[in-house]
């Protein structure tokens, strides 16, 4: 049954014998997706922990399916990897977070997620030097988010790509720390700029508790002395963002700073840089 609502996607019941239907349904719409128009980004500012000052946005993709509404990220994209369709849609996410960037003032950055399933590829490296040239974007303003998974595919090397890509300039961050299969090798031997701490811990340590306070100060601790910054994520309140700056985290992001914003907004916010 079609929920009457329109907003989200609820065309079947949780039933475990009609998810593959709805799988096969998405799977198609996501296939015209790109062509018919219904894929944009929304930017969420990303802000200095001391000085409240925007450094950058992270590049958020959206559907909206004329039909189903609203699809979230978390459902669609990893449908999108399993169907071989992330290649082309992170293309043009990167494509299209880079033109945009290249509109904002020099000193603000703008930070693309790349899953798993694109490092694979090798052609990936020359798809981020063609975004760079056609937008004309210093590579040092481009910042690739990638997650730990990225070292868990076996007979590709993606180490090897990720040095590539650090070759072009560009800078990488790990996304969702302490979320997966964490190994602190590949933090020696991949030269990230950032180290983003999931909000799981922030919440946590929000809430006293004391295994996730202990936890951001070890990976701050770690990231200090490997050079590397540190963003604490989905930070929404005034005490989270307190505790986060006492914890020593060098940037925010997070509801309380800024939700992911339209293309225009995030452009007005860019060029008027936060007055404190
Ligand atoms: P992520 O990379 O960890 O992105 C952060 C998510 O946290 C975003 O969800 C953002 O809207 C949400 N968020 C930010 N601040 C807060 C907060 O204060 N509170 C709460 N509750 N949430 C907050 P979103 O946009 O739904 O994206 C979900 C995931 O989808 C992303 O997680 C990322 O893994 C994936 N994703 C989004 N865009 C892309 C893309 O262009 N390519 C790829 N490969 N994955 C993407
Ligand atoms: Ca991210
Ligand atoms: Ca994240
Ligand atoms: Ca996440």
């Amino acid at each position: 049954t079609k929920d009457g609502g329109g907003a989200g996607f609820h065309i079947y019941e949780p039933q475990l014998h009609l998810q593959a239907e709805e799988r096969r349904v998405l799977e198609m719409a996501l296939r015209k997706a790109l062509q018919n128009d219904e894929m944009h980004l929304q930017y969420q500012p990303v802000v200095d922990s001391e000085t409240g000052g925007l450094t950058g946005f992270e590049a958020l993709l959206r559907w909206t399916h004329p039909e189903f509404g609203v699809v979230p990220p978390d459902k669609f994209v990893p449908l999108a990897e399993e169907a071989r369709l992330i290649a082309p849609i992170g293309e043009w996410v990167l494509r299209t977070a880079c033109d945009e960037a290249a509109r904002w003032p020099p000193d603000v950055r703008v930070a693309v997620n790349v899953s798993a399933e694109q490092l694979h590829n090798p052609h990936f490296v020359t798809t981020v030097a063609q975004a760079l040239s056609q937008s004309e974007l210093p590579p040092e303003r481009l910042e690739l988010e990638v997650t730990e998974s990225v070292f868990l595919h076996e007979g590709t090397c993606a180490t090897t790509v990720l040095e590539r890509l650090l070759d072009l300039g560009v800078r990488l961050s790990l996304d969702d720390f302490g979320t997966g299969y964490s190994s602190l090798a590949y933090l020696s031997r991949t030269r990230f700029s950032t180290i983003k701490i999931d909000r799981t811990f922030v919440q946590g340590a929000s809430k006293g508790k004391q295994e996730a306070i202990a936890i951001i100060r070890a990976v701050v601790a770690l990231a200090q002395s490997l050079g590397m910054a540190t963003t604490a994520e989905g930070v929404e309140t005034t005490e989270e963002h307190e505790m986060i700056q006492d914890l020593g985290c060098t940037k925010v992001q997070g509801y309380y700073f800024g939700r992911p914003l339209p293309v225009e907004e995030a452009r007005a916010l860019a060029c008027r840089p936060f007055d404190n």
